[in-house]
């Protein structure tokens, strides 16, 4: 590995099993580009809440891209130089991150979503409709999980009951008001014009700043529809194989497809972009965040 990276992953169905969640096959090579000092940022649909917990069990110091790109939260003092400024909607302290937000609040996407019930009656249901417990329900969460994930603060997931003609109906009125859209691996997810894409790019352009160095390599790992803008914007991409659904396609010509699903998939895109194999190969990688 002779470019410093930064890696943007997404978790469900990509660093952790679509079914069980897990991510333990990927734990050798996370602690292996922990140790190169290889920023592994999560890129996801899950809130911040979810994510405290997570990256604290992942024993992962790095910032984290939330609800779908809507926001990064960045642990205060990780940067010393100023953050860039564009397509920011606004900026706070949240315990110990400085938080980056690109979208408008959650209120305002469920009050699109009521107004619009009234021309797509019974052909959605939303997180907040379905509460916690229909959440669990619907994701195998248990409560307390179900909960953080509820906790949205920026945008507003649904499940679509409608027709698919139906479906595209309803996102071009969304889409009209002022509203982006991204199907999820469960969930048509309203938010604001931001993606998962739109946040690797701000946050590249942050760490690029932040080094002073144009030189840094971004590698996205993703399994589904929401991490398309991810892996075009992205040096170089991993597509996680799903085992539910086909995989997403994408216009980045620097791909690769996984032929494992889940974690183990996830392992197999690193190593096929790094060259990460044992230890004894990456000791003389130069230490790039000297800082950390
Ligand atoms: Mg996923």
């Amino acid at each position: 590995m002779h470019q410093p990276l930064l890696i943007f992953t997404d978790l469900d169905g990509s660093l952790l099993d679509h079914h069980s969640y897990s991510y333990a096959p990927a734990i050798p090579t996370l602690q292996q580009l922990e140790k190169l000092k290889v920023p592994i940022i999560p890129t996801t649909s899950k809130t911040y809440e979810e994510l405290l917990c997570l990256r604290k069990e992942l024993n992962n110091q790095h910032p984290f891209i939330v609800e779908n790109g809507a926001a990064i939260y960045v642990p205060k003092g990780y940067f010393q130089t100023a953050p860039p400024k564009h397509h920011l909607v606004s900026s706070y302290e949240k315990d110990e991150f400085d938080c980056y937000v690109f979208s408008k609040c959650r209120e305002t996407w469920q009050s699109l979503l009521q107004h619009l019930s009234r021309f797509f009656p019974d052909e959605f249901i939303t997180f907040a409709q379905l509460g916690p417990s229909g959440i669990q329900s619907s994701t195998g969460l248990s409560s307390a999980d179900a909960e953080k994930a509820n906790s949205r603060e920026f945008s507003e997931p649904l499940i679509w009951k409608s027709t698919e003609q139906r479906k595209q109906a309803f996102i071009a009125m969304l889409i009209e008001s002022g509203a982006n859209v991204l199907q999820g691996g469960r969930f048509l997810n309203v938010t604001g014009n931001c993606d998962k894409g739109q946040a690797l790019k701000w946050l590249s352009e942050y760490y690029k700043k932040e080094k002073k160095n144009d030189e840094l390599i971004s590698i996205a790992a993703g399994d589904s529809q929401n991490d398309v803008a991810m892996l075009d914007a992205a040096d170089k991409a991993i597509i996680i194989r799903s085992p539910v659904a086909p995989s997403p396609l994408i216009r980045n010509p620097n791909k690769y497809q996984t032929q494992a699903t889940g974690p183990e998939g996830w392992t197999e895109g690193i190593k096929y972009f790094t060259n990460l194999r044992s230890e004894s190969t990456t000791t003389h990688t130069p230490d790039l965040y000297s800082k950390r």
